[in-house]
């Protein structure tokens, strides 16, 4: 088998305390893998700036001019951690045989790289990087985290338990994945629908090196809410179950209301009859807000609008070296 060329692919907000300290751990893992002879020495470190506000581009830049090994894209405009990540595989996807992303904050461990690298030469196509323990997150962090995990199986959005962004994809898995269209991307939730051979590969993941989480819990529970619906039509059975359980109660409350009037025992029931109302105003509403978010969804599907515009790039005037 041909030593593959890996690009590890690494999305950057608003990163400047962060990079100059991981950007020499990743480069030294690249090269203990090139000295290993399990990677070809073409490998490269690339960063997609995704439109950060501060000095992160600039450092970037620096990096790409120093050394050959790093590489830079720059998005047009912040377009969140999955648009930027699109963006980075489907750019290098034709130059490597192999890519792995990563978070640039330091909190996976880059030595599962080795592992996940063996996998590929085992024959798998897609490696999951999987947490094994949470120890260093704040119990908060963990809890939310893992209620978002089985959430998103409940509601029918198969993901990897503990499994980010933090995976090993081949170049020919990439160009499969290419052909899925959606503007609504939820990656964790459709790499597993591209199928091939896979595997998971588990590490304990660290705390931040520096800077601050960009996912608190109102994006968390954004990035769920997407990747259900997104990936599934759950909530819009769950809905309709719910509302036949609703029709037979109320039908049910019908013939007893009827049975009431008939028996003289009419019931003085103006409590009753407003929260009734009130409760299926409510209801309703709830049905109508997730059906509108599918027709959202739809909509925002039709329009075929880019998923991330790349501004320029280290690669430019580098093309066929
Ligand atoms: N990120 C990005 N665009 C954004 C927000 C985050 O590219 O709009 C990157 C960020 O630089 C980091 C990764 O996505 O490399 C994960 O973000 P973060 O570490 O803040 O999330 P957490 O690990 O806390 O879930
Ligand atoms: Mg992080």
């Amino acid at each position: 088998m041909k030593v593959p060329v890996l690009y590890i692919v690494i999305p950057c907000y608003n990163e400047q305390e962060v990079l100059p300290v991981t950007s020499g751990m990743f480069l030294e893992k690249l090269q203990s893998l090139i000295g290993k002879g399990r990677i070809a020495p073409e490998s490269r470190v690339v960063f997609v700036n995704d439109g950060s506000k501060d000095n992160t581009w600039s450092i970037i830049q620096d990096l790409a001019a120093k050394e050959e090994h790093f590489e830079g894209i720059c998005l047009s405009r912040n377009r969140g951690h999955q648009n930027a990540l699109l963006g980075g595989l489907m750019t290098v996807k034709d130059r490597c045989d192999i890519t792995i992303s990563i978070d640039c904050d330091g909190q996976d461990d880059i030595n599962a790289m080795d592992e996940m690298v063996e996998a590929y030469w085992d024959g798998c196509d897609v490696v999951y990087g999987v947490r094994s323990k949470r120890d260093t997150d704040t119990f908060f962090k963990r809890f939310t985290a893992e209620g978002f995990y089985k959430l998103m199986n409940w509601m029918g959005a198969q993901v990897v338990f503990n499994h980010a962004d933090y995976r090993l994809m081949s170049s020919r898995a990439l160009k499969e994945f290419a052909n899925f269209k959606e503007v609504n991307i939820f990656l964790r939730g459709m790499v597993p629908l591209v199928g091939f051979k896979s595997t998971s590969v588990y590490y304990e993941r660290a705390e931040r090196i520096a800077g601050e989480s960009h996912y608190p819990l109102k994006k968390m529970l954004a990035l769920a809410f997407d990747g259900i619906t997104s990936l599934s039509v759950k909530p819009i059975r769950l809905i309709t179950g719910f509302g036949a359980l609703v029709s037979l109660l109320s039908f049910i409350a019908v013939i007893w209301a009827v049975v009431q009037a008939l028996l003289g025992n009419t019931v003085a029931g103006w409590a009753s009859t407003t929260s009734i109302v009130c409760f299926m105003g409510g209801i309703q509403l709830l049905c109508l807000g997730v059906i509108g978010e599918y027709i959202g969804k739809i909509y925002m599907e039709t329009k075929h609008r880019p998923r991330y515009i790349i501004g320029e790039t280290t690669f430019d005037g580098k093309e066929g070296e």
